[in-house]
């Protein structure tokens, strides 16, 4: 589960377990000590309020599900058991938003004194807006087909779609109208591994990148990532042009008129308001 502002902790500290990880062929075969340590990020107000375990995540039940994941897997690497590891908890427990999880390895082959050696990785949901678009032949079905892929992914919720509605194209090509929309997700990817999720749907929906702003079948831009301000190659967010797009702001501000723009330092509704 996505939340804002949740960021009350439940801690596991130490949870002794045998298990097999490790790259040496000697570590699978006879196994070793792990510790584990979890922090789950959630909010206890609920279960405080009702003093009921039904509103909050179960420790010991936690427990045995690490204990369990940890001795039914074999990573060589202790990164990718805490990266799996996190993941499978957040997908088994809703009401953890984010979490903290460490696991360390006492007896690692290191033919040295030391104390511990340890990984640790920090995971949560995130929440993400994207704006669909289509403008070539069976343009709701494309648009339908890119929500059932996204809902089919594991690391992704699809939360709201917003109404779609019927646009003249932008940027100066001639071509059809659009059919535009937004949609609201929950995902554990994070935004490049989102784009690259997105871009794998549109090239199956046979989207070629043809003429910059000209006909697709289906089109989705990031427009917000959590609060999140970030530049690469291939990625921009907030979306850089979502402020000027009445087709994104309409339907953007029908399920999110609140979100607030992090570079701008205005609403949803303010941005179109304003247009
Ligand atoms: P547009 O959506 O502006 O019409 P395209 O869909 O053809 O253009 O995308 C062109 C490139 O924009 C993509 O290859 C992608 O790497 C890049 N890009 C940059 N920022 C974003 C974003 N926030 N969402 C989607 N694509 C983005
Ligand atoms: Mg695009």
């Amino acid at each position: 589960m996505y939340s804002e502002w949740a960021k009350d902790e439940i801690r596991i500290d130490r949870l002794e377990i045998f298990a097999h990880h490790g790259v040496f062929p000697e570590e699978a075969r006879d196994g070793q000590i792990f510790y584990v340590n979890a922090t789950f990020y959630t909010d206890v107000h609920k279960a405080c309020e009702e003093d009921n375990l039904a509103y909050s995540i179960d420790y010991g039940d936690a427990c045995f599900f690490i204990t369990e994941w940890m001795q039914n897997n074999t990573c060589r690497l202790l990164e990718a058991a805490a990266e799996k590891l996190a993941r499978a908890l957040l997908l088994k427990y809703d009401l953890i938003c984010e979490l903290d999880l460490e696991i360390l390895k006492p007896h690692a082959p290191i033919k040295l004194p030391f104390g511990c050696v340890s990984v640790k990785v920090h995971r949560g949901w995130h929440r993400s807006y994207i704006g669909v678009g289509s403008n070539m032949g069976d343009r709701e079905r494309y648009i339908k087909g890119a929500v059932e892929a996204l809902e089919a992914h594991p690391l992704i919720k699809v939360k709201r779609v917003s109404e779609l509605i019927v646009t003249k194209p932008y940027g100066g090509v001639e071509q059809e109208d659009f059919l535009n929309g937004v949609l609201e997700l929950e995902t554990l990817l994070n935004p490049e591994e989102l784009l690259e999720t997105l871009q794998k749907i549109e090239s199956a929906a046979g989207r070629k990148r043809e003429i910059h702003w000209g006909p697709r079948t289906l089109d989705l831009d990031i427009l917000f990532f959590d609060a999140l301000c970030y530049r690469s190659e291939t990625l921009v967010i907030p979306h850089p042009d979502l402020q000027n797009r009445r087709f994104v702001l309409e339907p953007l501000a029908a399920i999110a008129p609140y979100m607030c723009h992090p570079l701008m330092g205005k609403t949803v509704a303010g941005l179109l308001k304003e247009l």
